[in-house]
């Protein structure tokens, strides 16, 4: 549903412009039942060629290994995703499932789900750490709860145009395009992190760091950017980020209180500290003010701002 909602450029510009022909997605294509399986027989035994798969989903293992806990024409979704993995020109992992396991990976991941490359942050996954497609390239990651459309299509486009291989990807196989910046980057609220003044949900002003948990300074992706829908984000809105591009979402597991609440040691100091500093340096730095702002509110005269106005 992201996807179609692309802008630059659209879906519809991928196959006017770009000449992509999307042989099957399963919000557009007429086909149903067996000319679904039958379309994918053709992929599978070479009759019809796939350039670049797609894959959206974690890969559900469950149980024991048999993955018939997810079906798809005739048969488990995971045998689909090996066999058609083997003839593709390029796979590309959409989303947190598929890109590392997402919400379903959970402990205790009662259906033994995983990701394509990677469960969580250990390169392995479904296909495992070696593999490549026939293009050579391992799979590539585009992660997101859910993915941002136009960072889908334009990697669709960088490969029907022959230009993939120019695209770095980091560690995690996510082209660095996309993911070298944080969602901090460009957000409204960055003079309020670097004053330490908190905010909250919904309210204007004030940073979403020191009570609700968010993740920006954490977590790489151009939110902040590349707008949603061109208009917004959730830092914007005054959401916190959750830091779904990152491997390892959801974060802690879901453990009670690490989500929409920032963990803290003393009840002050942030169990999790922006990418790049240590938890020694930030607090050395930090530490002091965010100390003093708590003890303000504690008396009731903090610096949350006024969302009234
Ligand atoms: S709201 Fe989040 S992304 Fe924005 S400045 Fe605060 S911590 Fe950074
Ligand atoms: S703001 Fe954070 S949680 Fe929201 S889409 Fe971007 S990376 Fe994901």
């Amino acid at each position: 549903m992201s996807f179609l909602c692309a802008e630059e450029p659209t879906v519809v510009e991928l196959v006017t412009d770009f000449g992509i022909n999307i042989l099957y997605h399963p919000s557009l294509a007429l086909e149903i039942g067996h000319q679904v399986s039958n379309l994918l027989d053709d992929i599978v035994r070479g009759k019809v060629q796939m350039d670049i798969f797609v894959y959206e989903g974690s890969i559900i293992q469950g149980p024991n290994g048999s993955g018939t806990m997810n079906n798809f024409a005739d048969r488990p979704m995971q045998d689909w995703v090996s066999d058609l993995s083997k003839v593709a020109g390029y796979v590309v992992a959409i989303g947190d499932c598929a890109t590392w396991g997402g919400i379903p990976a959970v402990p205790p991941n009662p259906t033994d789900s995983t990701g394509m490359q990677f469960h969580k942050d250990a390169k392995g996954g479904f296909l495992g750490a070696d593999f490549v497609s026939k293009s050579g390239l391992p799979v590539i990651n585009i992660p997101g709860c859910p993915a941002h459309p136009d960072w889908i299509t334009q990697i669709l486009v960088a490969i029907s145009t022959g230009r993939i291989k120019d695209v770095l990807i980091d560690d995690y196989h996510r082209p660095k395009t996309f993911f070298s910046d944080f969602v901090q980057t460009g957000c409204t609220n960055a003079v309020s992190f670097s004053n330490k003044i908190g905010g909250g949900f919904g309210k204007r002003g004030g940073c979403l760091f020191y009570e609700v948990g968010c993740r920006g300074p954490m977590t790489r992706a151009r939110c902040n950017r590349i707008l949603w829908n061109r208009q917004s984000s959730k830092t914007r809105a005054n959401h916190p980020c959750l830091g779904c591009t990152e491997p390892g979402f959801p974060h802690h597991d879901l453990v009670k209180g690490s989500v929409f609440k920032t963990m803290k040691y003393l009840g002050f100091l942030p169990k999790d500290v922006p990418t790049g500093t240590t938890r020694l340096g930030y607090y050395a730095s930090a530490g002091a003010g965010i100390a003093l702002n708590a003890i303000e509110r504690s008396l009731g005269l903090g610096q949350d701002v006024d969302t009234s106005k």
